[in-house]
């Protein structure tokens, strides 16, 4: 078998005003997520993301460098062969021309997970038994999130996600740390000890104003505490796992495995969110979990964007002993909805696999003509760490 083309496609649907959501990662305006669609000798052809849930992504860029880069790599060859093409376009392309944390990798991630699309076409059976079988055939979702709000609404909607099956709910801090940690309590006063807590912060605090935070999320014994810094500070996460009880999440902005490499050998992580859609594909995602188990570290992979995002590392989380949920966006976004005609079953806050071979969706052609990229960014406010002083609460900040 070999690759005969490698097309991108992009989706775009814009975000209606009274379902904006805003968190330290920005407010959403669009969600949008690009595709690369392998094309063989066969006829048998295969999908991967590349989404960055809905960020700011440069997607016409991402078009022209599969045009440019990874098209006239791949072509010819054969895409069984997914781990040496995944080393031929990283230190080919990646490492000493694009970057290796980079929109290089999140294109690496769509080629690989379409090719794991053909391989289980090819050979009829779904992608997670070509990962070594399943150790879970429903996986437990958190549902995602509940975004800067008040906390009398917040409490609300964690009660509306336990009353659907969920049995653990994310909430976005990261604004005013009053408010942050006022939104905690009630959520936790209105669900009791039956849900789990996540707390989001999308790398807006300091190191100190962490702590700080983190100390009163360990009283109302939060899950984990995700992104509390930028990923920059390595130490600082290691400061913050030994001050506190809670769990250090982090890992949806990160990329390849030797980006956590300092996290896991500094203790500065407790629960990777490599998402497969970005961190270089099934391939890597797996790698990295494996590596992870040796340090006693959980994965719980950020899929904040699309159903094949999803799905990817459904299939890669059913076959991996360390993963021990998936996010599951629960907010305004079509790409979960209608991109797909056989989205995976939700029963009771935990997600079925799919029982078709490859990655097992069949995607809705019409869906996709009718959203094409209009070329306008899906997030508008950017971020800045927060110092935690009283006066410093900017409008942009606040929950809205
Ligand atoms: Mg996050």
């Amino acid at each position: 078998m070999r690759i005969t083309d490698v097309r991108t496609f992009v989706v775009d649907c814009s975000i209606p005003p009274e379902h904006r959501v805003r968190s330290g990662a920005g407010l959403k305006l669009a969600r949008q997520a690009a595709f690369l669609e392998v094309s063989t000798d066969t006829g048998i052809t295969g999908t991967g993301p590349c989404s960055f849930g809905s960020a700011n992504l440069a997607l016409a860029g991402v078009i022209a460098l599969v045009e440019n880069l990874i098209k006239p790599l791949v072509v010819g060859k054969d895409p069984f062969d997914t781990a040496a093409l995944w080393s031929e376009v990283y230190y080919g392309v990646l490492l000493r021309v694009l970057g290796n944390r980079s929109i290089g990798v999140a294109i690496l991630s769509g080629l690989d997970i379409a090719l794991w699309d053909i391989k289980g076409k090819a050979l009829g059976v779904p992608v997670y038994q070509l990962l070594g079988g399943v150790y879970r055939r429903e996986v437990p979702l958190y549902a995602s999130s509940i975004y800067w709000n008040t906390p009398e609404r917040a409490a609300e909607l964690a009660l509306r996600y336990r009353t659907e099956g969920y049995r653990a709910v994310k909430v976005k801090v990261g604004a005013d740390y009053r408010n942050d940690l006022a939104c905690v309590a009630a959520i936790r006063a209105a669900v009791g000890q039956d849900m789990d807590i996540m707390v989001d912060a999308n790398m807006c605090y300091t190191t100190d104003l962490a702590i700080q935070v983190g100390r009163q999320l360990d009283r109302y014994g939060v899950y984990w505490f995700e992104e509390p810094l930028s990923i920059d500070d390595v130490s600082g996460h290691a400061r913050l796992a030994q001050a506190l009880d809670v769990r250090i999440a982090t890992g949806e902005n990160m990329y390849t495995r030797w980006h956590f490499m300092d996290f896991l050998k500094q203790g500065g992580v407790e629960v990777i969110q490599a998402d497969c859609s970005r961190v270089g594909g099934i391939t890597e995602g797996v790698r990295l979990a494996h590596i992870a188990s040796g340090f006693d570290v959980a994965w719980a992979p950020h899929t904040f964007g699309d159903v094949v995002t999803v799905v990817a590392n459904l299939h890669a989380v059913a076959a991996t002993p360390n993963a021990i949920i998936l996010e599951n966006d629960v907010t305004y976004n079509p790409l979960m909805t209608h991109l797909a005609k056989n989205p995976p079953a939700i029963v009771g806050g935990r997600m079925r696999l799919p029982e078709g071979p490859g990655l097992g969706l069949e995607l809705d052609e019409e869906f996709i003509r009718a959203h094409p990229y209009r070329g306008e960014p899906g997030i508008g406010l950017g971020a800045r760490p927060a110092w935690g002083l009283a006066c410093d609460a900017p409008a942009g900040r606040r929950a809205t």
